[in-house]
């Protein structure tokens, strides 16, 4: 059986990016766990910090329940994610506790800074996960390096307003049911998605996300990945074949 991690910085972006993908490898009898660095506690303008992490990772949990995974959180604060030793240490943690085959991760480029550094943490991480004496916790080191994958950014678009061509595509129709009560899971967000970011209705964004990126690759909904495969990574493409049916090619060029 395959592991399937999936990472990023804050509850509720797995959901938004890449939970209709987790679905269907569920579905396939993979094994899915879902990790988060922070807890995001800064994700209310109505609670107080340590309030926040509570409901918020309850919050986490709960969506990753629909899909049989367990969470976990990294603990690091919300725009406290840097790309330094402790913090290293504690995504490579994550790594390990999850066994991974594959790891899910965000964009380099992306709006928030939490993203962008989430994304150098854990592409580093897949790598020192494996080195045995690369102290982290109590999880043991792997004996391989997994597969790392990419999701789309917020939006599809860098900070310069570049668009993100994926190398492939994942077909989540089947599954987008699943995807949407995981991210309604996370009802503090509703209030404070709306009051930061001016997006009166968090469901109907990511839907309209989903089809957005469905119609680049011909069907109804789908997510985006590409996959990291310098050196000593895999690039072999295991998440292309995990999918099965649902895996669709790259898309025409994007306008
Ligand atoms: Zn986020």
């Amino acid at each position: 059986m395959t592991v399937i991690l999936a990472i990023h910085a804050h509850p509720d972006d797995i959901e938004i990016l890449g939970a209709g993908t987790l679905g269907v490898l569920a579905g396939l009898g993979h094994t899915v766990k879902i990790a988060t660095v922070t807890a995001g506690d800064l994700g209310s303008a109505e609670m107080d910090q340590a309030r926040t992490a509570r409901a918020r990772q309850a919050e986490a949990a709960a969506a990753a329940a629909l899909v049989g995974a367990e969470y976990r959180c990294g603990g690091i604060g919300d725009l406290c994610v840097f790309n330094d030793d402790a913090s290293r240490r504690t995504v490579t943690e994550l790594v390990r506790w999850a066994g991974a085959d594959v790891v899910l991760t965000a964009s380099p480029a992306d709006y928030h800074p939490d993203h962008e550094a989430v994304s150098l943490l854990v592409r580093d991480a897949c790598f020192a996960a494996s080195v045995p004496n690369y102290a982290t916790g109590s999880s043991p080191p792997l004996a391989w390096i997994p597969h790392l994958y990419f999701m789309d950014p917020i939006g599809g678009r860098d900070r310069a307003g570049a668009w993100t061509v994926p190398d492939f595509g994942v077909d989540i129709e089947a599954t987008f049911q699943t995807k949407r009560a995981m991210l309604a899971a996370h009802q503090s967000q509703a209030a404070w998605v709306a009051r930061q970011h001016d997006v009166p209705d968090q469901l109907q964004s990511m839907e309209t996300w989903s089809r957005r990126r469905g119609r680049d690759f011909g069907v109804a909904m789908a997510e985006g990945f590409r996959q990291y495969r310098h050196h000593p990574y895999p690039a072999t493409p295991l998440l292309q074949e995990l999918v099965g049916a649902a895996f669709v090619q790259a898309p025409r060029a994007a306008s």
